[in-house]
C-alpha cells in the first residue's frame, strides 16, 4: 500500500489553527509517511514541529510558503522546501515582509472602520491565539458579529482582492523569492498551479518561464485540484524535467473542509513524492 504524505500545512505561526506540535500529532494520527510545515512568509512555527517530528519519527520537511508578485488574474504562491530557516537572508526577508504585513492588517483594520463597523485591533488578536494575525481572523470576527453567515462571505463582501476592506500584500518579485530559498539550501515548488487562473497554454508558458528563473518543481497533487488537471500537471512536469509536490493546504478550523492528508477526501500524495525531493534536494547539497 501507498504511504501518504502531506507537503502543504499552515499552523497557528501563519493562519492555521492548530500549533505546529498539534499538526505533527495529528499527521501521526492520519498515518502520514512525511509532512512539510509551510506557513504563509514566516518560519517560526519550524523549529517547534521537527522538535516533535523527531520525537514521533516522522520525515519532516522545514518549508514556507511566500507569496509572490504577480501580474495575471489569480495568485502565485512558491513553496520552499527543506530550507535552513536559520539562515540570515530567509530570515531578515521575512521580518521584512512581517512588518509590512502589520501595517497592512492595520489597514484593513481601519477601512472597516471607515465602512462601519464596530471592530477593535484587540478583538482581532484574541482571536488569532497570539500567532500570526492575517485576512481569515478579521473574517472570523466578522462572523461572530453577524456581519456576515461565514469565512467565504466575509472574504467575499470585504476581504477578498477587490472587495471594500482589501489593502493588497507587500511581495517579492519571483526572483528574489527563488534566489532567498535557494539561499537558504531549499528546492522551490509553485503552489496550487491552478489558482494562478490561467489557461493550460498560457500556464504552460509561464512555468516555462518560471523554470528559467529557478523554480525546481510543482504542486500537481493539491486539494482543489481535479484528477484531470493533477494528470496535466503531471504529464507537464514531466514534459518540462521539474520535479512535483503536493498536499492539501491544511489550515485546522480555518478551513474545516479540508483534512489532514486527504484534503476534501479525494487527495492521496503518494510518499514517492517526497522521497523524489529529498534525493533532488540531497543531490543539490
Ligand atoms: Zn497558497
Ligand atoms: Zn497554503
Amino acid at each position: 500500500m501507498t504511504r501518504k504524505i502531506d507537503l502543504h500545512t499552515h499552523s497557528t505561526a501563519s493562519d492555521g489553527s492548530f500549533s505546529p506540535k498539534q499538526l505533527v500529532r495529528l499527521a501521526q494520527e492520519v498515518g502520514l509517511a512525511a509532512l512539510a510545515l509551510t506557513d504563509h512568509d514566516t518560519v517560526e512555527g519550524l523549529a517547534e514541529a521537527e522538535q516533535e517530528a523527531q520525537k514521533l519519527q516522522i520525515s519532516f520537511v522545514p518549508g514556507v510558503e511566500i507569496s509572490v508578485k504577480f501580474e495575471g488574474p489569480g495568485h502565485f504562491h512558491l513553496l520552499g522546501y527543506f530550507i535552513d530557516y536559520r539562515h540570515p537572508a530567509l530570515v531578515e526577508t521575512l521580518t521584512k515582509l512581517k512588518e509590512a504585513r502589520a501595517c497592512r492588517n492595520q489597514l484593513m483594520l481601519k477601512k472597516l472602520q471607515a465602512l462601519g463597523i464596530d471592530i477593535q485591533w484587540e478583538e482581532v488578536v484574541a482571536v488569532s491565539g497570539g500567532g500570526e494575525i492575517g485576512r481569515p481572523h478579521l473574517a472570523r470576527i466578522l462572523v461572530k458579529k453577524g456581519l456576515v453567515k461565514d469565512i467565504d462571505e466575509a472574504f467575499e463582501k470585504y476581504l477578498a482582492k477587490g472587495a471594500s476592506a482589501y489593502v493588497p500584500k507587500a511581495r517579492l518579485t519571483p526572483e528574489e523569492a527563488f534566489k532567498v530559498i535557494h539561499q537558504a539550501g531549499g528546492l522551490t515548488s509553485l503552489a496550487h498551479p491552478y489558482y494562478l487562473k490561467l489557461a493550460p497554454e498560457e500556464l504552460t508558458a509561464y512555468i516555462i518561464h518560471l523554470k528559467e528563473l529557478g523554480l525546481d518543481a510543482i504542486e500537481a497533487y493539491y486539494t482543489d485540484h481535479s484528477p484531470e488537471y493533477t494528470r496535466f500537471l503531471l504529464d507537464l512536469a514531466q514534459k518540462l524535467g521539474l520535479l512535483v509536490s503536493g498536499g492539501s493546504d491544511f489550515h485546522g478550523d480555518n478551513k474545516p473542509e479540508i483534512a489532514l492528508g486527504s484534503g476534501k477526501g479525494n487527495l492521496l500524495v503518494p510518499e514517492e513524492v517526497y522521497l523524489r525531493l529529498y534525493e533532488a534536494w540531497q543531490k543539490r547539497r
